[in-house]
C-alpha cells in the first residue's frame, strides 16, 4: 500500500494527498506534517517499511469537506485517492485512484463559498505581447473569454474578477506584470502548467469536443487567438482537477473591455463601489445600498453590474425601462419578491447536480425553488417592457423536472443517499415491493403460516428462522404422516422434521434481500433522477440567469422607490447636469433629510473642469463622489439619487482621493499620488469622468500647486484632453484660473462663520473660497486652545508673507511654460528664517529627519506645539 502511496503522490507532487484507508483520509511524510499543523490534527506514525516510522495524520471520511475547504482556503491543492471498489471484496490490496483534485478556483464545497460573490479562477496566457485571458467559476459554470493588449488592462481585469487561483504559461511570468504588488492587494494562488497544456491545436480539439462544434466560429472565438489557448487551457486544467464531464459548463462567452465602462482598481476602491475603504466591508457601499437581491444569483448578477457599468445607450435604456414599469406595480413587485425568496442558488446547484455530487435534500430545495417558476412567470405576463417580455419568453418554468421530483423523492428525505429512505411510494414497482417485504415480511409470513395450518390440518404448524437454514415450516413428527407432498425437507430433528416450499422460498428471498436491494435500487433510481436533471443544465441554467435578472431588476426598483431615486436621461453629448444630487451611500448613514442636495453641471464646452475650494470637512469629496456614483449608478442602468438627471454616457471614471492604503506597500505618499495622476493622464479620454481631489497636497506647497496648476492646464485643453472633471483643491490660488481657462469654473462649499466657529452649509456655490476655516475646523476636531492660538498668531505672521506673493506670480505667469517656476531656495529661506530663532540643536534635528510628506496639518500643529513647549 505505502508503494502505492507513493506512486501516487509522485504524480501530484504539488498537490497534500488524502490517501483513503477505510473510514479515514490518511496523509503521510510532508503532506502530514503540513496538514496537522494547518489543521490541528495529531501526528502519529506508521510502519511503511522504512527505518524510521512515516509521519502520518488522518481526517474521517464524514467530515472531509470542511477539512478540505480549509486547506484549500489557505492555499494548498488537494488531491483525494478514493478506494476504487469494496474492501470487502477486494481481492488483495483495494485500488485506489485519484478521483479529484481541489484548488482555491475550483472547490465546490457550499460552505467554503460566499454565496453573494463568485469564485473564480482565471488562465492568463501571455503571447505575442497580449494576454489571453478564461475566467470560469465552476461552481456556476460560467465561463468567459477575452483578450487584453496591456498590462493595465489585465489589472483592471485581475481586481474586477479577484480570483482565488490563477494559473499561467511560463511566458506570463516575464510579461512585467508585478506579481508581489498584486499578492498584496489580493489573495489567490498561481501556478504555471506544463507547455502542453498551451498547445493550440489540443485547445482548440479540447473546446471543439466539449462544446460539440465542428468549428471554433460556433463558439464566437474566431477573433480571439489566444484567448482561445487560455480557454482551452483552462478547460483542460478542469478535467484534470474535477475528473468529471463538466457538462453543465455549457457555453463560452467572449468578451471585448470595450462593452463596459472602465472602472481601474483605485477608482472601485475610493468610489467604495463593493466595500469600503477602511474596514472593507459591504456595509457603506454602493453594493449595500443597491442590493435588496433575494436570490444568491441575483446578489450576483448585482455585483457584477455595478463592476462592469453599461456604455451603450439601448442597454441602459433597456434596463431603466424595466425598473420604470416595476416601479408602478406596486403589487406584482411584491409578489415576485414573495416567490423570489425561497428559490436557492440553482447556478451552485445545477453544478452539484452534473458534478453527482447532489443529494436527495439537494433535489428537494431544487423542486421547491422550481415551484416558484410558474407564478413568477404568471407574474411576468402582466408586464410589457421589452426586457420583461424576454424573460418571460426565457424562463422555462421546467415543469417537467418539478414533476419528476415530486413524483420521485420523499418531502424529507435523509442526507446520505445509499441508506434509502429516498424514494416515494408509488413511483417504482419494484421498490414498492422491496420496501413492502421489509416492513410487511412478517404479516406474510403469519399469513402464510394460518394457510398452511389450514390447507394440511396440522395445528401446531410454525415458521421459524435461523442463521443457516433461513426461513422454514417446522413440524412435529406427530404430525408428519400430514406434511403434503410440495413440502421438501431440509433438516430432521429428534422431535421434528423442518421443510420448506415454493412460497416460503420466495416470501425469504424477498424479506431477506430486501433492505439490500432497496438501499441499492434507491440509490440507483436517485442517480438516474439525477442524471436526467443533469441532462438538462442548459434550460436550468437559462432559467437561473432570468430569476438573477428579475432579482436584479426587483432590487433596483425597490431601491428606486424608497429612496425616491429619478429616472436619469441619458445622452451622447457628453453633459452631465444633475438637479438635487445626493450621495446615495451617505444619505442612508444620515438621519432623515439631512443630506444637503447639490447640483452639477459639466460638459464638453463651456464647463469642463469644476475647481472646488472650501474647508476641509465642508463636504467636497463627497460631492464629487456622489457626481460620480451618480453617473455609475446611470449607466448600470439604474435609477439615481437626485430630483432629476441627464447623463452623458462616460467610457471611464477616474479617481485620485486623498491617500489610499497603498502606504502600506513602502511607496510614499506623493509617489503614489503621482503614478496614479500619470495614470489617468495617460488614459483618459475626453468622455471620461476625473475625480481629483487634492493633487499635489504630498508634496511641499509651490510643487504641489504647480502640479495642480499643470494638471488642470492639461486636463482642460480639449486639444490634448478636455475630460470632465470636479477638481477639489486647498490652493486657493488655483481660483485665479477661471476666465483664464475656457471650460473652467470655481465652485466653493459654503460655510458660515459665526464669531471664531464656522457652520457647514453643505451647499455648492459659484466661485471660489478664499479662506481654509483650517484653525476653525482643527478647533471643531478637538485641537487644544493653546494649539489654536498659537496657529492663529502664525497664520497672521505667514499671511502676509511669501506664498501667497509667490503665488499670485505664478498666477500671472500661467500662461508661459518658458516663465520660471517658484524657485525653492526661496521656501527654504522662508522656512529657515521661521525657525532662525531656534537654537536648540535637537529640534533642527528633529526638523530635518521629519518626513513632511507622510504628515497631516494636525499633525504637523501638534509637532509645532510639542517643539514650542519644550523651548
Ligand atoms: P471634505 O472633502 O470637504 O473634507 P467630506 O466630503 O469628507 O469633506 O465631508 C465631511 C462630512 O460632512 C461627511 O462625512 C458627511 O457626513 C458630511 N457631509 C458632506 N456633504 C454633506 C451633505 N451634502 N449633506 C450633509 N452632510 C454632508
Amino acid at each position: 500500500m505505502m508503494q502505492h502511496y507513493m506512486e501516487t503522490k509522485k504524480q501530484y507532487p504539488d498537490c497534500i494527498l488524502f490517501y483513503r484507508l477505510g473510514d479515514f483520509y490518511e496523509m503521510f511524510f510532508e503532506d502530514a506534517k503540513i496538514a496537522s499543523k494547518e489543521l490541528e490534527l495529531t501526528l502519529t506514525g506508521k510502519d511503511c517499511g522504512l527505518e524510521e516510522r512515516a509521519p502520518m495524520c488522518g481526517v474521517p471520511y464524514h467530515a472531509v469537506d470542511v477539512y478540505l475547504s480549509r486547506l484549500v482556503q489557505r492555499g494548498y491543492k488537494v488531491a483525494i485517492a478514493e478506494q476504487m471498489e469494496d474492501p470487502r471484496q477486494a481481492k488483495g490490496l483495494v485500488k485506489r485512484e485519484v478521483t479529484r483534485i481541489v484548488t482555491p478556483g475550483t472547490i465546490l464545497d457550499s460552505q467554503a463559498l460566499d454565496e453573494t460573490k463568485n469564485n473564480y479562477l482565471m488562465c492568463i496566457v501571455y503571447l505575442a505581447k497580449s494576454f489571453g485571458i478564461a475566467v470560469t467559476d465552476i461552481t456556476t459554470g460560467e465561463f468567459l473569454v477575452t483578450e487584453l493588449s496591456s498590462i493595465r488592462a489585465l489589472l483592471d481585469e485581475i481586481y474586477k474578477y479577484a480570483p482565488a487561483e490563477i494559473i499561467c504559461n511560463e511566458a506570463f511570468y516575464m510579461s512585467g506584470v508585478d506579481l508581489e504588488e498584486l499578492k498584496g492587494k489580493l489573495r489567490f494562488i498561481i501556478s504555471s502548467l506544463d507547455n502542453h497544456y498551451f498547445d493550440e491545436d489540443i485547445c482548440s480539439d479540447t473546446l471543439k469536443r466539449h462544446f460539440h462544434v465542428d468549428r471554433l466560429e460556433g463558439l464566437g472565438l474566431k477573433d480571439y487567438p489566444i484567448g482561445l489557448v487560455a480557454a482551452g487551457a483552462a478547460f483542460c486544467y478542469l478535467l484534470e482537477t474535477q475528473k468529471n464531464s463538466l457538462s453543465h459548463i455549457t457555453k463560452i462567452v467572449p468578451y471585448r473591455s470595450g462593452k463596459y465602462m472602465i472602472i481601474d482598481t483605485s477608482t472601485r476602491r475610493n468610489l467604495e463601489l463593493l466595500e469600503t475603504l477602511r474596514e472593507k466591508q459591504k456595509r457603506g457601499s454602493l453594493l449595500w445600498v443597491l442590493d435588496k437581491t433575494r436570490t444568491a444569483m441575483g446578489a450576483r448578477m448585482l455585483r457584477s453590474f455595478i463592476e462592469q457599468p453599461l456604455i451603450e445607450h439601448s442597454e441602459i435604456l433597456r434596463r431603466q425601462d424595466a425598473i420604470e414599469e416595476l416601479n408602478g406595480e406596486y403589487i406584482t413587485r411584491e409578489e415576485l419578491i414573495e416567490y423570489l425568496n425561497p428559490i436557492y442558488d440553482l447556478e451552485r446547484l445545477i453544478g452539484r447536480i452534473s458534478y453527482q455530487s447532489a443529494n436527495a435534500r439537494d433535489l428537494i430545495a431544487f423542486k421547491n425553488s422550481l415551484e416558484m417558476m410558474p407564478h413568477i412567470r404568471t407574474l411576468l405576463s402582466g408586464l410589457h417592457s421589452p426586457l420583461f417580455r424576454e424573460l418571460y419568453e426565457d424562463l422555462d418554468p421546467l415543469v417537467d423536472l418539478t414533476e419528476l421530483i415530486d413524483r420521485a423523492i420523499v418531502e424529507d428525505p435523509p442526507l446520505v443517499i445509499r441508506e434509502g429512505g429516498l424514494i416515494k411510494e408509488g413511483y417504482n414497482d419494484e421498490a414498492d415491493r422491496l420496501r413492502k417485504a421489509k416492513t410487511e415480511g412478517k404479516t406474510w409470513l403469519m399469513e402464510l403460516e394460518a394457510k398452511e395450518r389450514e390447507k394440511t390440518g396440522i395445528k401446531n404448524l410454525r415458521i421459524k428462522y435461523n442463521k443457516v437454514f433461513g426461513y422454514y415450516l417446522e413440524v412435529t413428527n406427530s404430525f408428519l404422516s400430514m406434511v403434503p407432498d410440495y413440502y421438501v425437507r431440509k433438516q430432521t430433528l429428534t422431535g421434528s422434521e423442518r421443510f420448506t416450499t415454493d412460497e416460503l422460498k420466495k416470501l425469504e428471498e424477498i424479506i431477506l434481500g430486501a433492505e439490500d436491494k432497496l438501499f441499492i435500487l434507491e440509490y440507483d433510481l436517485f442517480c438516474e433522477i439525477r442524471e436526467k436533471i443533469a441532462g438538462q443544465v442548459s434550460r436550468i441554467q437559462k432559467t437561473a440567469h432570468c430569476i438573477a435578472w428579475i432579482d436584479v431588476l426587483t432590487s433596483l426598483s425597490v431601491v428606486a422607490t424608497r429612496n425616491n431615486y429619478v429616472r436619469p436621461r441619458i445622452n451622447e453629448k457628453g453633459v452631465i447636469d444633475i438637479r438635487d444630487g445626493r450621495h446615495p451611500v451617505v444619505e442612508q448613514m444620515l438621519r432623515d433629510d439631512l443630506f444637503i442636495a447639490n447640483d452639477t453641471y459639466l460638459d464638453g464646452s463651456n464647463n469642463r473642469l469644476s475647481i472646488i475650494t472650501g474647508p476641509n470637512m465642508a463636504g467636497k469629496s463627497t460631492y464629487m463622489r456622489q457626481t460620480a456614483l451618480i453617473c455609475l449608478m446611470a449607466q448600470i442602468g439604474s435609477f439615481v439619487p437626485a430630483s432629476s438627471a441627464n447623463i452623458g454616457i462616460c467610457d471611464r471614471i477616474f479617481t485620485r482621493v486623498g491617500a489610499s492604503d497603498d502606504l502600506a506597500s513602502g511607496q510614499s505618499t506623493f509617489m503614489v499620488e503621482m503614478t496614479e495622476v500619470a495614470n489617468i493622464l495617460r488614459n483618459a479620454t475626453k468622455n471620461s469622468l476625473l475625480i481629483l481631489d487634492e493633487i499635489g497636497r504630498g508634496t511641499s506647497t509651490y510643487d504641489g500647486m504647480s502640479i495642480a496648476w499643470a494638471v488642470i492646464e492639461y486636463i482642460s485643453n480639449p486639444k490634448v484632453l478636455g475630460a470632465k472633471t470636479l477638481f477639489a483643491t486647498h490652493y486657493h490660488e488655483l481660483t485665479e484660473l477661471e476666465g483664464s481657462i475656457k471650460g473652467v469654473n470655481n465652485y466653493c462649499i459654503a460655510v458660515k462663520e459665526m464669531g471664531d466657529d464656522i457652520v457647514f452649509l453643505r451647499k455648492i456655490v459659484k466661485g471660489g473660497a478664499d479662506k481654509s476655516y483650517g484653525i476653525q475646523v482643527a478647533r471643531l476636531a478637538g485641537v487644544p486652545e493653546p494649539v489654536l492660538a498659537r496657529a492663529k498668531e502664525l497664520v497672521d505672521e505667514l499671511s502676509d508673507a511669501d506664498i501667497s506673493v509667490r503665488s499670485r506670480e505664478i498666477a500671472g505667469t500661467e500662461r508661459s511654460a518658458k516663465k520660471p517656476v517658484p524657485r525653492l531656495d526661496e521656501v527654504d529661506l522662508k522656512q529657515m528664517s521661521l525657525f532662525d530663532t531656534v537654537k536648540e540643536d535637537d529640534i533642527v534635528k528633529e526638523i530635518e529627519s521629519m518626513e513632511l510628506s507622510a504628515m497631516t496639518p494636525i499633525d504637523a500643529l501638534n509637532t509645532l506645539y510639542r517643539m514650542q513647549n519644550s523651548l
